[in-house]
């Protein structure tokens, strides 16, 4: 008997210390789901405009949706902040900047005043003020700093030539048109497009002629290269960071890539890829379907796997982006020996 109330209040003990043992397992593993949670969202998934109040609502780990709408003339300033800045005690972070001007304006851009915003915020910083108290009480400043940086966190800082010893400063991705070579666009983004099935357009058509070479905007993985009935030949490269994918398509038919590109392959920003044309829009490969010679070109947002594929995409207007590229084309030259274009950047 007393050997049994013994044993039983082992067993009782036991079951206590396994209780409490489980309890501790889930208070950890839920403290440590709230810490990554707070650590990875940082920011409310929001939108832009209407749906950004809705959204920003729902407690969500990541971001699922970005409205990309600051025009050129909003880019060019907050860079040249930057630039211009690299080398004061005050330095100016573009995407700082243009996140800050993104929260005042709830990403709507009408006349000159975000670039009033842009002045102002500059002036408070070179005053003394510190960024995290100026933003302090502004709800989607965050939100539009980490979508931003998404969006342009390769695009600006120290790079090397290959023929040259000092580092330079500055845009360092290219436009995904080579020097010297004519194109033609306009802000396409969202138009109809009605091959298929009723969509959306997800990129911006530069229009050119066959055959000019197609640079790698940024440096990365070639994630996908091959036949798509949409695209045609396509190429889509994943920024090392693997937040950025580019997506060039309707390349040349018999000949669209570098011939020794292939998937898998590591390029660097300003790299010739392949070459401009109209293939696409057919289940058989290496058809021109397209009417006119152009390159889409595309830059999707993937901040979890869940968005790489399917309903989740998120595509940015890019139109903005590259005409602010125009001011970094890469220059190239045929390689006598293998036919194919290359990257010339000596003389940049
Ligand atoms: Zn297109």
């Amino acid at each position: 008997m007393r050997r049994g109330g013994v044993f039983l209040l082992k067993k009782l003990q036991t079951r206590v210390v396994g209780t409490a043992a489980l309890f501790l397992c889930v208070a950890l593993i839920a403290g440590g789901l709230t810490w990554r949670l707070a650590a990875r969202g940082r920011a409310d998934a929001v939108s832009v405009g209407a749906n950004a109040q809705a959204q920003m609502e729902e407690e969500t780990a990541f971001i699922k949706w970005v409205d990309f709408n600051a025009p050129l003339a909003v880019l060019e300033q907050a860079l040249r902040y930057d630039i211009d800045s690299r080398t004061e005690a005050v330095k100016l972070d573009w995407i700082a900047l243009l996140a800050y001007s993104a929260a005042m304006n709830g990403g709507v851009y009408k006349g000159d005043k975000a670039c009033g915003h842009i002045d102002a915020l500059a002036e408070r910083l070179r005053a003394g003020e510190r960024m995290r108290d100026i933003v302090a009480d502004m709800r989607y400043y965050r939100y539009y700093f980490e979508a931003y940086s998404a969006i342009l966190a390769g695009f600006v800082g120290s790079y090397r030539l290959l023929h040259e010893d000092a580092p330079r400063y500055g845009l360092k991705v290219y436009s995904p048109v080579a020097k010297a070579y004519g194109f033609g666009h306009c802000d396409d983004f969202g138009d109809a497009r009605t091959y298929g099935y009723k969509r959306s357009h997800l990129g911006n058509d530069l229009m050119g002629a066959v055959g000019t070479p197609v640079i790698a905007v940024e440096g990365g993985a070639v994630q996908a290269l091959g036949w798509s009935e949409y695209g045609g030949w396509r190429v889509g490269i994943r920024s090392h960071d693997g937040l950025r994918y580019y997506y060039y398509a309707h390349m040349r038919k018999d000949h669209p890539y570098v011939k020794t590109l292939k998937k898998g392959d590591i390029v660097r920003a300003g790299d010739v890829i392949g070459y401009m044309g109209m293939t696409g829009y057919s289940r058989k490969e290496n058809v021109d379907n397209i009417d006119v010679p152009h390159l889409h070109f595309g830059m999707q947002l993937i901040f979890d796997e869940s968005q790489e594929e399917g309903e989740k995409e998120i595509w940015i207007d890019v139109y903005h982006i590259v005409r602010l590229l125009e001011r970094h084309r890469m220059p190239v030259e045929k390689d006598a020996v293998t036919g194919e274009y290359v990257r010339a950047e000596v003389a940049a």
